[in-house]
């Protein structure tokens, strides 16, 4: 801040300078030869300065308000470069760089307007699809504006906007600055809301000068007449923009709800472009068929190409919503309500093709003592360890869930109370096996106790959970890593109570 503070004086102070020196110019050299390049020399030096504060503005900015500075520069760069070719035809006799500074001169604002496309939700400032899509439609305006400003009607001089295109040309760039005032009367961001308010109200002041150039009293006015003090003053606003810009808002952090932006109206914003070289082929077409067909075409491709690649991110930022909905953040394991919704499918399944469905409900030992001893993130790993664990021995028809805390739930269709004994055994053993190390320290023990219970009636879900809970407590109660009731496949056939070896609890 006390950095800032003296530069931005030292930027305005400069500038008054500048104007106040361009006014002198005016006054005492007037529209002679010396006092017309005098003047665009100063609207030049003015220009440079301009581009310096737009850029410290970039720098100072993040998000949105960094990529629209961006543009903004590239913008004046064009300006600049205008500029400096009228500073040369001053000194220099060129048609061609007359004409070329001339085209300049209406077409700067081009990147300006792609700000209104920049979009508040994806500025990693790099070049992803759409923002390539939205470039080539710049293209296609700045080749249909040509075809139509400047190769069809007859200009009366290479500097000079035909008469008979004034009024289109005007129209075009009202529509931009409107544009900008309705992105910043309809954005719910703070910063969005002033970059383009104060934006679209300078391009409206520019568009008005212009307007008073072609039409007013400036008219036939030459390089150093009065005139000229307006445009120099237009090209303090901007700058009086980047120089008090300060970002009120930090970018969008990944625990942050993202900014309630009104997305369905920024959407039209991508029409503006398609637009306006629709406009302006419904006129090429009556000389250039063949070229206002291409430019449509083209402009068409590009919209539809955005419309698909926007269509298809949304599917999958939905899916994956679907996603994250259903899984714990913690295990990615199934969560409390998915599994409970996978249990009552499984059970309406079972109940009609006859077939039973197991639950088993694991909770890990002394759990407590884990993170007493190593720490809660160390408590989180395990968690962590024991679901993929437990995840990597069902079947890949059973569902895991996390039901609670340090508790499990899964959901094995197809098994009677024997084979549910037989997998809880299997993902007991596997656990009580594994070495979990965390935190680069000693080996953590972990098991788990296991209470199971089988059914086959959609209405069983209540009772089967009671049930399978109420086993997990005599687990417990009874010593720990263990599985109640404790029953095999041999036992519920009647032939054996004792459960099998370790190789037959493979399923
Ligand atoms: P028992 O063998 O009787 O189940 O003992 P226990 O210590 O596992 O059970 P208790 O209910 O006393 O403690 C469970 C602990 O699990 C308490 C709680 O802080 C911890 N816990 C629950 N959810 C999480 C979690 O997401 N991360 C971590 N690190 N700990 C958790
Ligand atoms: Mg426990
Ligand atoms: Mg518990």
């Amino acid at each position: 801040m006390t950095k800032a503070l003296p530069r931005t004086r030292v930027i305005l102070t400069l500038a008054g300078i500048l104007w106040l020196a361009h006014a002198a110019v005016i006054a005492f050299l007037g529209a002679n030869p010396t006092g017309g390049l005098w003047s665009d020399v100063i609207q030049l030096a003015l220009g440079g300065l301009l581009i310096y504060a737009i850029a410290q503005a970039g720098k100072a900015s993040e998000g949105l308000p960094r990529s629209f500075w961006r543009l903004a520069a590239v913008a004046y760069g064009l300006w600049f470069i205008a500029q400096s070719l009228g500073v040369y035809s001053d000194l220099v006799t060129s048609p061609t760089a007359l004409w070329i500074n001339n085209m300049l001169f209406c077409f700067w604002f081009v990147p300006l307007a792609m700000a209104l496309l920049l979009d508040p939700d994806h500025e990693a400032g790099r070049l992803d699809a759409l923002v390539a899509l939205d470039y080539i439609q710049a293209v296609l305006i700045c080749v249909a504006a040509y075809v139509y400003f400047f190769y069809l009607p007859k200009a009366v001089s290479p500097g000079q906007l035909p008469h008979e295109v004034w009024a289109p040309y005007f129209v075009g760039y009202g529509l931009v600055a409107l544009a900008f005032v309705l992105r910043a009367l309809i954005s719910h961001s703070q910063d969005t809301r002033r970059l383009f308010g104060r934006m679209g109200i300078f391009l409206a002041l520019s568009g008005c000068a212009d307007a008073l150039f072609y039409y007013g009293p400036g008219q036939s006015l030459n390089p150093g007449a009065w005139f000229d003090l307006l445009w120099s003053g237009l090209l303090i606003i901007p700058l009086l923009i980047a120089v008090t810009w300060k970002q009120a808002e930090a970018l969008d952090v990944a625990l942050e709800p993202p900014r309630r932006e009104r997305r369905a109206y920024t959407e039209i914003f991508y029409l503006l472009y398609p637009m306006l070289v629709l406009f302006m082929s419904l006129r090429i077409a009556r000389e250039r068929l063949g070229l206002a067909a291409t430019l449509l075409f083209l402009s068409f491709v590009c919209f539809s190409a955005r419309l698909l690649i926007t269509q298809n991110r949304l599917v999958v930022a939905k899916d994956a919503l679907r996603r994250e909905a259903s899984r714990d953040g913690l295990t990615g394991l199934w969560n409390h309500k998915a599994i409970l919704e996978i249990l009552a499918r499984e059970l309406l399944r079972g109940q009609r093709h006859s077939d039973a469905v197991g639950v088993i409900m694991a909770d890990v030992d002394n759990f407590k003592l884990i993170n007493d001893t190593r720490g809660h993130a160390a408590g989180d790993n395990v968690l962590r360890i024991i679901s993929s664990a437990m995840a990597a021995v069902v079947r890949p028809y059973d569902s895991v869930g996390r039901y609670g805390g340090e508790e499990f739930l899964i959901v094995a269709p197809g098994c009677g109370l024997a084979e549910t004994w037989e997998l809880a055994e299997r993902v007991r053993t596997h656990i009580a096996a594994c070495s979990i190390v965390v935190g680069g320290e000693a080996r953590v023990s972990v098991s788990l106790s296991f209470g199971i219970a089988a059914g086959e009636s959609a209405n069983d879900s209540e009772k089967l959970l009671h049930a399978a809970d109420a086993a997990l407590y005599l687990a417990k109660s009874t010593g720990r890593n263990r599985v109640e009731p404790r029953i095999s496949r041999a036992a519920s056939a009647g032939s054996d109570s004792a459960p099998a070896s370790d190789k037959d609890f493979w399923l």
